[in-house]
């Protein structure tokens, strides 16, 4: 199938590669042009493990290109995606401002019936104002039909996500574009999709995924509740550690306990500095004025928010026990800038939201992180950033570790201690073994251990 894919960021980015690797003829379009070109070169903006070497090859065999010229690209596709941003107004509500300018360019363009997908994560009542727009000049049902098509791929993950979703969403009224829909996503629904008619081998795909069809409005509850219910997790986990600690009990034991428990489950259950990055908070928020707009008051995802929240606190907190409360002047080490491991993204990172406080302290900063650091340098020019981690340590008088990339595990802890000036560590994510560090000589705070 021809597809355009209007936004090429990390969903958009992803899903063009994806539905390339497929088979599809895709063209993704973005405002952005130096991003375009080099892209149409090769290369990636971001870190996202093996995404490079499908664009490289889905760019040779000529299925994907990229461009800014949207009236060509969704002239000459029977499916336009639409992935651009839907960011948090001031409010809290998400800002639909990229989306009601992607569908003002493309009333213009089209000419035949078009298949026009949400993947944006967007709220109850947008599918409307798009269909406003269009309807100015083109009809819905003859010229084009809106499918509400959640992403959710974790980033760090991504490729392995595209090719194994959990489950495909597909809300919308019009059976000829669910058709069409559930056309597209054939390869992994059918247990038999023909492995050779695609031309690479890079990942294996999932196969029997449960495609849900919904209407539009449950389609995007799906994508709210999930990202809200995945940080009420974290925030819940957060709690029990905050209860652990004061009890002498190790929260990593009892959420291992736990996990095994099938109604729970072991994922999104590690007690930390808490939720950043791109999603979580900005669907959380979006989620509670949803209700707040239809006179409901979000108690539960308030305080999922507000616990958040504190883990920041808390952090610092533990830091200045081990530091005699003085900051000022004192050389910290931070390990991790990104939101998370495995990605460079440094979108709402809490590790730079801590970074801002401990600058507000007067501490001085030396920080690592294995691939974002260019990233976190344009949003935090003025810290010492550190390409190796045994650069970063020499000589601070605390270290933070604040992203679990495994390589923090394996670093040598007898010769950091020799290189720190005081002992100090506050591990963020619970990465390394509370026992063993206070066996190296460390003073050692982790989170609820
Ligand atoms: P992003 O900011 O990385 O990418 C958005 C892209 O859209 C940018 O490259 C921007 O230049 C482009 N753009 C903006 N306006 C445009 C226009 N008028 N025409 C063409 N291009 C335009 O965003 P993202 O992280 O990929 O997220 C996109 C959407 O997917 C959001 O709604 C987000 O909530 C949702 N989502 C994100 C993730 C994630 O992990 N990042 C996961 C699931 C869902």
């Amino acid at each position: 199938m021809n597809i355009s894919i209007i936004g090429t960021g990390y969903v958009g980015l992803v899903t063009g590669v994806g539905l390339a690797e497929l088979g599809n003829t895709v063209t993704c379009v973005d405002i952005d042009g130096a991003r375009i070109l080099s892209l149409n070169g090769g290369q990636v903006p971001f870190y996202e493990e093996g995404l490079k070497v499908l664009l490289s090859n889905n760019l040779e065999a000529e299925r994907l290109s990229f461009t800014t010229d949207i009236t060509n690209a969704v002239r000459t596709s029977s499916i336009v995606f639409i992935a651009v941003g839907t960011p948090s107004k001031q409010s809290g509500e998400a800002d639909l401002s990229q989306i009601i300018q992607v569908a003002e360019s493309i009333v213009e363009c089209i000419t035949d019936y078009k298949v026009i997908v949400l993947k944006s994560t967007v709220p109850v009542g947008t599918v409307e104002v798009i269909c406003r727009i269009l309807k100015q000049r083109i009809h819905e049902g003859k010229d084009f039909d809106i499918i509400v098509n959640p992403e959710f791929l974790r980033e760090g993950k991504a490729i392995y996500d595209f090719f194994h979703p959990a489950r495909i969403i597909i809300g919308g009224r019009s059976s000829k574009a669910i058709e069409l829909m559930q056309q597209l996503y054939a390869p992994f629904l059918s247990p038999d999709f023909e492995e050779s008619k695609r031309q690479f081998d890079e990942v294996k795909l999932g196969r029997n995924t449960p495609l849900i069809k919904t209407d539009i409005a449950s389609a995007q509850m799906i994508k709210y509740s999930s990202n809200a219910f995945l940080a009420t997790r974290i925030s819940f986990i957060n709690e029990i550690a905050s209860i652990c600690e004061r009890l002498g009990a190790n929260v990593k034991e009892v959420a291992r306990g736990m996990g095994y428990d099938t109604r729970i489950g072991h994922e999104y259950m590690e007690a930390g500095i808490g939720f950043g990055g791109a999603c979580l908070e900005k669907d959380l928020t979006a989620l509670m004025k949803i209700g707040e707009n239809y006179n409901y008051e979000p108690a539960l995802l308030k305080a999922v928010l507000e616990k958040n929240e504190y883990q920041v606190r808390l952090l610092i907190n533990k830091l200045k026990e081990l530091t005699d409360s003085l900051l000022y002047h004192k050389t910290i080490a931070v390990f991790g800038l990104a939101f998370k491991a495995e990605t460079s993204d440094v979108r709402n990172s809490v590790s730079l939201r801590i970074i801002e406080q401990l600058e507000k302290e007067g501490a001085r900063i030396k920080a690592h992180d294995p691939v974002a650091i260019e990233e976190a340098r344009k949003l935090k020019p003025a810290i010492q950033y550190c390409n190796d981690p045994y650069d970063a340590i020499d000589n601070a008088e605390a270290l933070l570790i604040l992203s679990d990339w495994s390589q923090y595990r394996e670093l040598d802890f007898t010769s950091i201690k020799k290189r720190m000036k005081s002992p100090n560590i506050v591990d963020g994510r619970n990465v390394l073994d509370p026992g063993k560090m206070i066996d190296t000589g460390f003073r050692y705070k982790g989170i609820g251990v």
